[in-house]
């Protein structure tokens, strides 16, 4: 039935790993009889315990049922009759079940293996998810014989991608395959564990925003749960998926909430801003250097944005800035030329370095300079952020403008803002900060 996990853990339990939980198992006989006959209406014999010994003179394992636990050993039958596809060969005694002499049976081993390995979700088909079943046995022991939360139950069948299920064995494996080279862990997690009862999780990554808005998910999943504001509605139990999406199950969930974490979508962008120093804008950003842990998740990020471009990205979010000013950018009305004009008022000559032009520090910041200063202007924000693509971009629509200005130099913002502004007066040398 899962051979493979079978005989890999045919190899734990010669090491002592188990022995802890089989004996835990045995004291507790009496709870495993009592809820399997609860959860799955199967009733063993009150003498029956929950642990199959490996027969010492016939070496089978199906064939044996222990009667008796003493605290240190247990007494065994392996009796001729006991199941119908093998026979045992009469042998009875007394044996200590570690060290490999006994396993235990599927579903304690199940339960044991989440303490042992720390499995804070486990992907389960539907097929052992269903009201009674393997996984509802598994849960019960969890909690009332090894007294542990069991794993996030995620019946991963129900994970449609595009409107198609996403399954290994059904032709779509490459699909399944592709989608975890742009998803890091963590995010794919969030995908899985975040609060849709009943539903099927639908996700349409190709040509779409689907990935972008999966990061923003887990961001404000850690938002919240460091105490940041955060804007729109939060599921509850926020703090649990945050948790139990970490690919370190012993992680520091305050320390991790707490990480500073670029957003994708700006990432996406910058990756696409030849000669950008990505890890000092993001120090800026966070106005503090990335530590260790920082830097590996923005180079995790940045990889992840990468492959989104390569992959799925829709064709709005590929763009190139482009070095001269576009001639697309001559369709702009008056309004939006002074527009851009007032705009480039944000960029201030920076007091502290080199008297090199210092912008609004991040994107978000950058957002709000630009609807301000249309609001200021009477300017309708569609037209405004048209403006501004036109004038960086040479088409209309783009990714958020913000982030847009945030990932280029903020001289050479400025400079372009003019240049649109006023077409006739700036021809002379670049970065008159007139
Ligand atoms: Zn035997």
């Amino acid at each position: 039935m899962h051979p493979d996990r079978y005989y890999w853990m045919s190899d734990i339990y010669p090491t002592g790993a188990m022995d802890g939980y089989i004996r835990t198992a045995l004291d507790r006989a009496h709870v495993v009889r009592d809820l399997y006959r609860r959860v799955s209406n199967v009733q063993h014999p009150d003498t029956w315990h929950p642990v199959l010994v490996i027969c010492e003179q016939c070496g089978k394992v199906g064939t044996t049922i222990v009667t008796r636990w003493d605290g240190e050993r247990v007494y065994y039958e392996c009796r001729a009759n006991l199941v119908t596809w093998a026979a045992g060969c009469g042998h009875s005694g007394w044996v200590a079940p570690f060290g490999g002499r006994a396993k235990l049976p599927w579903n304690l081993e199940w339960a044991a293996q989440w303490s042992l390995f720390g499995v804070t979700i486990e992907p389960c088909g539907k097929d052992l998810a269903t009201a009674g079943g393997s996984r509802d046995r598994s849960d019960a022991i969890a909690r009332e014989v090894f007294e542990r939360e069991p794993p996030i139950n995620v019946a991963y069948e129900f994970l449609n991608i595009g409107g198609r299920k996403m399954s290994t064995s059904k032709g779509r494996g490459a699909a399944a395959h592709r989608i975890v080279e742009v998803i890091p862990p963590e995010q794919l997690r969030t995908l899985f564990i975040r609060p849709r009862p009943n539903h099927a999780i639908e996700f349409d990554p190709e040509g779409t925003d689907a990935i972008p808005r999966l990061f923003d998910e887990f961001d404000k999943l850690a938002d919240a749960t460091a105490g940041r504001p955060v804007k729109g509605e939060l599921a509850p139990g926020f703090e649990s998926v945050f948790r139990y999406a970490l690919r370190d199950a012993g992680a520091d969930v305050a320390a991790e909430a707490a990480a500073f974490r670029p957003n994708f979508g700006h990432l996406a962008f910058l990756a696409q801003v030849p000669g950008a120093d990505i890890p000092a804008r993001m120090a800026d950003e966070k106005g503090a250097p990335l530590d260790a842990h920082e830097r590996a998740i923005l180079d995790e990020r940045l990889a992840a944005a990468r492959a989104w471009l390569e992959s799925y990205a829709p064709d709005r979010a590929r763009m190139a800035v482009r070095e001269t000013t576009p001639e697309e950018a001559g369709a702009l009305d008056d309004e939006q030329r002074a527009f851009l004009g007032a705009l480039a008022g944000a960029v201030v000559p920076g007091p502290d370095h080199d008297g090199a032009a210092s912008g609004p520090a991040g994107g978000d910041a950058w957002q709000t300079a630009i609807f301000a200063t249309a609001a200021g202007l009477g300017l309708p924000p569609g037209r405004a952020f048209a403006a501004l693509y036109l004038a960086f971009l040479g088409r209309p629509n783009g990714p958020r403008a913000g982030w847009l200005l945030a990932g280029l130099e903020p001289a050479f913002v400025a400079r372009r803002l003019r240049e649109v502004a006023a077409p006739d007066a700036t021809m002379g040398p670049a970065g008159g900060a007139a």
